[in-house]
């Protein structure tokens, strides 16, 4: 079978990775596809600065299932990077370790082949009349570069950043913030600068800022400007509410669905039996940035508690979201994303340490209520609250907030997914992404049915993965298909 890996990032490697326990994999003949620069590592642990940081401790996160430690084993058998405090590790180490796996099945096997090039188009073979597919994978618009596979793996990672005011292109207006260590390249240290977004992004710039620009002040707003929560002290949760088991029994008495209302009933019965508090820990109190920061640093086992909490939800959320009815998907993204956005994904606590630093030194401004950006040619004004007029003048504004979730939103920095969507090999799923089989993570196409050899990983399936694509999760997922495609190959 030749297979085609598309990304080679935590998801592309990890498929690798997994292909290569089986004995069937030495009938197997694999390309790979990336930039030279992303190839291995992909790009939340490209090489940057070393302030920016893998958001779980380094023992908890790894390629390899089976071992959850391998990452901070491999890091401690190496002699290249130190660092004083190991326990959450800067994001490129992570990189480092993948790409040493990659190397070592190039080099262990001759049945892969690296290939350092972006992909182009990816469409289907198919004869009228055949329901026989195979796939064609191209490195550029000249046919001649298309090479076929069996099946392909579409692991190309996030797409690319919103642009939410249309500044792309404006001098000045730094369109992502990665990598940090460019970021502010043309920036000159009297520039009045301000930060769009407060999520994980923006404390990456505001890391790499207090590091490398000691006194450069910057302004950090969004609409909402809340900041992620601070990581609690997290333990191992078994649930006893939400399983698939109860699911089931009460789908049967909601044709086929298992109503929002009820989920949430549930849930809020594992919190009360972990003697968590949601009215207390998700309190709308009015507390400031350090007030809430110290609340959370000084709350760690009730908010690691329902960190946990929310974790299990994410890492069961295949079964959980597609077991609602499409308008409870639309409640819940509504309603109960947001607070599922913003009590995961936490900040490590010295990140909320230097925070309440830079904020008290006048650094950092947190301002909320952005309601507009525009640009007269010279400056940018933001304006806040109601008031269009009233501008607030920046030099330069960098962009942190997030990648796209919707085919409907991409330009031609995606052009791959939207050669993809025009040739009808993949189709929108409303939600965000591509429609693809949740359990098998296989892709169905609007011409072609659903693709059997043909699987996305990743954010490109945000609608169906809704909030699982943290690298533990990815990991799993590429375990399942690995075994999938195995099993099918067997019959
Ligand atoms: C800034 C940031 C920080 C994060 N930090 C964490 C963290 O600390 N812990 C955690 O669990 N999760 C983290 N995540 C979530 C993260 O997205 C996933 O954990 C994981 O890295 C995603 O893996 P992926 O393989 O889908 O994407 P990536 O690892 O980005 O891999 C996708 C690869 O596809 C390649 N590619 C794209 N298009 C093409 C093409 N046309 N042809 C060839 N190759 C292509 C890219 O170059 C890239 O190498 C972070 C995400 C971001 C954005």
């Amino acid at each position: 079978m030749r297979v085609a890996i598309i990304g080679a990032g935590t998801a592309g490697v990890s498929v690798l990775r997994e292909m290569v326990k089986y004995e069937k994999f030495k009938d197997w003949y694999v390309d790979v596809y990336d930039t030279p620069k992303n190839m291995g590592k992909g790009v939340p642990f490209q090489n940057d600065s070393d302030q920016l940081l893998i958001n779980l401790p380094a023992k908890e996160m790894s390629i390899n299932i089976e071992n959850q430690r391998e990452f901070f084993d491999w890091y401690q058998q190496q002699n290249v990077f130190k660092f004083d405090n190991p326990e959450y590790l800067p994001r490129f180490i992570f990189g480092h370790y993948m790409k040493s796996y990659l190397n070592y099945y190039l080099n262990q096997f001759d049945n892969i082949n690296k290939i350092s090039e972006k992909v182009e188009e990816v469409f289907i073979n198919s004869d009228i009349g055949d329901t026989q597919v195979s796939y064609s994978v191209c490195t550029s618009m000249d046919m001649t570069s298309c090479r076929t596979y069996d099946c392909v793996f579409l692991t190309i990672g996030t797409l690319s950043y919103h642009d939410p005011y249309n500044l792309k292109g404006t001098s000045g207006y730094i369109q992502t913030p990665y990598p940090t260590y460019n970021t502010l390249d043309e920036v000159k240290d009297t520039d009045n600068i301000a930060v769009i977004g407060t999520g994980l992004a923006s404390l990456d710039v505001i890391r790499y800022v207090a590091e490398h620009h000691p006194n450069l002040p910057l302004t950090v707003t969004s609409r909402s400007a809340k900041l992620p929560r601070v990581r609690g002290n997290m333990p191992e949760l078994q649930f006893q509410y939400i399983t698939p088991e109860n699911f089931n029994t009460i789908k049967k008495r909601h044709f086929g669905n298992m109503p929002l209302t009820e989920a949430i009933a549930l849930f809020k019965q594992e919190c009360a039996h972990f003697g968590i508090s949601l009215t207390e820990l998700l309190s709308k109190e009015n507390r400031t940035h350090v007030e809430q920061l110290q609340f959370d640093l000084t709350h760690a086992e009730e908010l690691g508690t329902l960190q946990s909490l929310l974790e299990g939800i994410k890492e069961n959320m295949n079964w959980i979201w597609n077991s609602f009815n499409r308008q409870d998907q639309e409640q819940f993204l509504n309603h109960y994303q947001h607070i599922l956005k913003e009590n995961s994904n936490p900040m490590p606590p010295r990140t909320a340490e230097l925070l309440i630093a830079e904020i008290e030194n006048h650094n950092i401004v947190i301002k909320a209520n952005l309601q507009n950006i525009t640009y007269d040619g010279q400056h940018f004004c933001i304006s806040y609250g109601e008031d269009k007029n009233n501008c607030e003048y920046y030099d330069v504004i960098i962009n942190a907030t997030g990648s796209k979730s919707h085919l409907s939103e991409l330009d031609g920095d995606d052009q791959l997914v939207l050669n993809l969507e025009n040739r009808q090999v993949i189709q929108a799923h409303p939600l965000g992404g591509i429609q693809i089989v949740p359990e098998t993570n296989q892709v169905i196409s609007p011409r072609y049915g659903t693709l059997h050899h043909m699987f996305a990983l990743g954010q490109l399936t945000n609608g169906i993965n809704q909030s699982r694509n943290g690298v533990n999760m990815i990991v799993k997922q590429a375990v399942d298909v690995v075994k999938l495609l195995l099993q099918q190959s067997k019959a």
